[in-house]
């Protein structure tokens, strides 16, 4: 059963990058490799979740990532007629997670930090300008035969993950195809670093302008970034609005060419796919391997990360023997499930964006205002990202939801929760419950989940983030994943013993 390293990852994108650091972490034996050398220069992803910034601070990366994040504006979207259809916009403070729940970032210096992270990590091996060609799985362990300037080598581990992006080799070689969720729209999406005047005359908040002649997303980035998505018409080529002229003619109700630099265009079909499989055997898919969906609510590597996020702990759990091989199938049901809730929402506005017939576009936008009940009211971006719904969760309303990140008061400074607590498997108490009692529960020792309170004898919290989430799900303990998913909260001791028995139990199948 003996392999060269527990898991090793292909492809070293943000979701490979991630897991490489996540894995490291756990002190599990970690390869990583990529075809490519450099990080690509220029931007993809544009925006991502707290739940992401959450997983970056667990990889201690918060503090270099800052200089190149920046909270998201509000997100206008205009109708046909250019009134105002639906407003997208952040939750007031105190923020649930820690961070401002919707960011704009930078994505080449993300991925040379979770590059450079990944490397430090002790464990982790990288290897670049190296290609996976081929695998071959056994009982124990995956071969992966890799080439580089032509000559090859093999390397043997305990799992594989394929990071490899959307056109990846692992898929292909495991046969997976995709199921098509039903979305296959043309666009163009430009990248403009503006000048002082060309950013006074952009709109003062990100905007979709639903217009049925050009749908068209604009974006406010980090510092001088503006982005435009703009949908190609029938019969227009990607070559022929890819060039300067045609470019700066699509943004001229904005700019001019004295108003910026183009830094890049690039045409793009927005797809909606998921992959119908997630695991076969040893071998797993994340990230863009996995999924596609159109990027109207910035969720593609966001996506990702929750992949690698929900995959880790599992893969050190069983390859630290605390759990089943069965508990890693638990990880394509839930992220499938979540992907595929997700992506129809995605879809469903994207629809909405995408409207060509006037007539209809009317419709849409009478429809939108009536179900705001006649007003657009701003509706939290953070409402529209689902929980958990399967997989490792006992069936109740809080389980599957992430559990929040209050600052606590630590020797008199204000610290993220999870700076002193860890994002291992751990038991949330509230102010009611009796710690001693909880840890002197048979079952909960056995669980070797950390014992955390917030309030009462434990930590005092800042803003009553947590004590009002345990005033709203009628509990005082949570059982909460190293994902920060909940398992299950309960409202006495004799729940808190249930509760941990009962995951002990689901694991060990
Ligand atoms: C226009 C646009 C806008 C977007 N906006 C957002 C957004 O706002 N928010 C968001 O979250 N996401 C967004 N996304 C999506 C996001 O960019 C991707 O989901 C993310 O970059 C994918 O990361 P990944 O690590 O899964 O794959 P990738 O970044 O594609 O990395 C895969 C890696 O695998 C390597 N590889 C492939 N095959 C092999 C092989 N055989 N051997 C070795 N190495 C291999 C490649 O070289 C590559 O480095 C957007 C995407 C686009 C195109």
């Amino acid at each position: 059963m003996s392999a060269d390293f527990d898991v090793a990852i292909v492809g070293f994108g943000p979701a490979g990058a991630t897991l490489a650091c996540l894995l490291g972490a756990k002190g599990l034996r970690t390869f990583v490799v990529d075809r490519l050398t450099g990080v690509y220069d220029k931007p993809r992803a544009f925006a991502m979740d707290h739940e992401i910034m959450r997983v970056f601070q667990n990889i201690e990366l918060a503090e270099a990532l800052a200089p190149h994040v920046a909270p998201f504006s509000a997100s206008e979207h205009y109708g046909a007629n250019g009134q105002l259809i639906r407003r997208l916009t952040m939750v007031d403070p105190p923020y649930p997670l820690g961070w401002t729940p919707s960011m704009v970032f930078r994505q080449p210096p993300l991925e040379a930090a979770l590059r450079e992270k990944a490397r430090e990590t002790p464990g982790v091996v990288v290897s670049l300008g190296e290609e996976l060609v081929s695998l071959a799985q056994d009982k124990g362990k995956v071969t992966l035969s890799l080439q580089r300037d032509g000559g090859t080598r093999e390397i043997t581990a305990r799992y594989v993950v394929g990071c490899d992006g959307a056109s990846s080799t692992v898929r292909r070689i495991l046969g997976i195809k995709h199921e098509d969720l039903g979305f296959d729209e043309p666009w163009l999406v430009v990248d403009v670093g503006v000048n002082a005047g060309g950013a006074a005359k952009c709109p003062a908040t990100s905007a979709q302008f639903c217009e049925p002649s050009r749908p068209t997303t604009f974006l406010i980035g980090v510092g001088e970034h503006r982005r435009w998505e703009i949908m190609l018409l029938p019969g227009e080529s990607p070559q022929e609005v890819e060039n300067d002229a045609a470019v700066w003619k699509l943004l001229s109700r904005w700019l001019t060419p004295q108003d910026g630099t183009l830094w890049r265009r690039a045409s793009y079909r927005f797809h909606a796919l998921v992959a119908s499989r997630w695991r076969e055997g040893r071998v797993f898919l994340a990230g863009d391997a996995a999924h596609q969906q159109p990027p109207f609510l910035g969720q593609g590597m966001c996506q990702g990360i929750r992949d690698v996020a929900n995959l880790a702990w599992k893969l050190a759990a069983v390859l630290q023997g605390r759990a089943g091989d069965a508990l890693l199938d638990t990880y394509g049901a839930e992220r499938s499930s979540h992907v595929k809730r997700l992506t129809a929402t995605i879809e469903h506005i994207g629809r909405n964006i995408c409207e060509r017939d006037p007539e209809k576009a009317r419709i849409r936008d009478a429809d939108l205002i009536a179900l705001a009940g006649g007003s657009v009211k701003s509706v939290p971006r953070q409402d529209l990202i689902p929980p958990l719904d399967c997989g490792l969760l006992v069936p109740q309303a809080a389980a599957g939801t992430l559990f929040p990140q209050p600052r606590v008061t630590v020797q008199g400074k204000k610290v993220l929760l999870d700076d002193i607590a860890g994002n291992g498997l751990r038991w949330v108490l509230g102010a009611q419950a009796d710690a001693g009692r909880v840890a002197a529960l048979e079952a909960v020792r056995l669980s070797g989940a950390r014992i955390v309170q917030v309030g009462g004898e434990g930590w005092p919290e800042a803003d009553g983030i947590v004590a009002g989430w345990f005033t709203r799900h009628g509990a005082i303990a949570a059982l909460v994943r190293p994902d920060h998913y909940v398992y299950g909260v309960a409202s006495t001791l004799e729940g808190i013993n249930a509760l941990a028995t009962s995951f002990d139990a689901a694991c060990r199948i």
